[in-house]
């Protein structure tokens, strides 16, 4: 039987590829070094589970209005004013769903729409590596996707020009994602001001529809000196921003699902009114149960926070460190997220020791969960320059750090 082309021509999510047989191996009882997932080894903060024990005790077990309930709107249009200082924010622009990636989801259907016949399709502009399902969201949703390519000698981050360069009157999206997954870089404020400058002179001029879409999930995860600042708090394009976020990897939440997103002024407003419509016709609302932990978590966590972020710290100096010592790997110093992304492509044309052809980060991955049994994810799909990359998600203990780098420097000094 025929499935949609929609679904037909998905490329699956690379991160989750890996993740989904790192664990498969594990099950199997293969003990892999798993340096695949975006995700903290850390247990959610305490006072999230009992609260969410709490709920379930008290029986918050029904359904929520669609776009998050009363409190958690309030609590999180709190959070997103004082926080991320964007202005003109309330309970109203402001809508809680499952996860980051389902909040970018509802975002993207709710800013494209699919071309019309004999019409070019809108684009999204996306500095790229970027992370690997920023531009599948957006193609669903019937994007032309943009790359704007960085490079490890420009920190990963695109110009003012050539942001200016990129900008048409299809211009519909521009991404931005600080701190980035996959690169562990971040914009400073003055970075994000330029950008910000160039979006609100060519909205006024070329491209009038242009919407920015902040993912900031790593806001809390820095560690380089440079400091978290949101694009949509500048007030030149506060009105056309959304800004995504959620309580998965700062405060050890993934698998709870939970995320929101945020607009401000008028355009906030009726964006996250449209939104909730697909909301209450895809997933109605998220847990009840699960909110009151993550009320706890944002409200009563910043210590669990700060000891998480002091961990990080710690362990991008040592991957940094032990990758840098690496012949001919060039790696740059994460300041945020937990990724460190070496650039690897000086052993490609050579071979493993089993025999395997490394043509490509692919292949090199490949090898690497074969032969040394570590997984990496490759970074083909993080586009532009990640071919020549692999990810490493550091969101592990410091002695897995060090085997995992002394495994990747033997192989590849086994080479030939
Ligand atoms: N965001 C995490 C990562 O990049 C989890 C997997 C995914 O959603 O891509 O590894």
């Amino acid at each position: 039987m025929r499935l949609s082309h929609r679904v037909s021509s998905l490329k699956p999510s690379a991160t989750v590829a890996v993740m989904n047989r790192a664990a498969a191996l594990k099950a199997a009882g293969v003990d892999v070094l798993n340096f695949s997932a975006g995700e903290p080894d850390f247990n959610s903060p305490q006072v999230a589970k009992d609260a969410a024990v709490a709920a379930l005790g008290a029986n918050q077990t029904k359904y929520l209005p669609t776009a998050g309930d009363p409190a958690t709107r309030a609590l999180i249009a709190e959070f997103v004013s004082t926080r991320n200082r964007i202005p003109n924010v309330t309970p109203d622009h402001v809508l809680i769903t499952a996860g980051v990636k389902m909040a970018l989801y509802l975002t993207m259907q709710a800013l494209f729409d699919p071309p019309a016949a004999g019409q070019a399709p809108m684009e999204m502009l996306l500095p790229v590596p970027a992370w690997v399902s920023f531009a599948p969201i957006a193609e669903l949703a019937g994007a032309k996707v943009v790359e704007m390519p960085t490079t490890t000698a420009s920190g990963f981050k695109i110009t003012p020009e050539q942001l200016r360069k990129a900008i048409t009157p299809r211009s519909r999206v521009l991404l931005i994602n600080t701190p980035s997954n996959p690169c562990s870089t971040m914009y400073t404020p003055d970075e994000l001001a330029a950008l910000a400058q160039v979006v609100a002179e060519c909205a006024a001029t070329i491209a009038p529809e242009l919407v920015i879409v902040a993912d900031e999930l790593y806001q809390h995860i820095v560690f380089g000196g440079v400091p978290h600042k949101s694009i949509g708090s500048i007030p030149a394009v506060a009105e056309r921003t959304i800004t995504i976020n959620g309580p998965g990897k700062s405060y050890a939440m993934t698998g709870w699902r939970l995320g929101w997103l945020s607009g401000s002024g008028e355009f906030g407003k009726q964006a996250v009114a449209a939104i909730s419509k697909l909301q209450g016709q895809t997933i109605t609302s998220v847990p009840g149960f699960s909110l009151a932990g993550m009320r706890a978590a944002l409200s009563h966590a910043d210590a669990d926070l700060a000891a998480m972020r002091a961990q990080f710290a710690k362990r991008a100096d040592l991957i940094f460190s032990r990758l840098s010592a690496i012949p001919k790997v060039q790696v740059a110093k994460p300041i945020g997220a937990f990724y460190a992304f070496p650039d690897v492509s000086a052993y490609f044309g050579k071979k493993s020791p089993g025999g395997k052809a490394i043509a490509s980060a692919g292949d090199l991955a490949g090898a690497l969960l074969e032969e040394q049994k570590m997984a990496v994810v490759p970074g083909e799909d993080f586009g532009g320059c990640g071919k020549n990359h692999i990810r490493m998600s550091f969101a592990c203990g410091e002695a897995q750090i060090e085997e995992g780098c002394k495994r990747l420097a033997a192989f590849l000094g086994s080479l030939a």
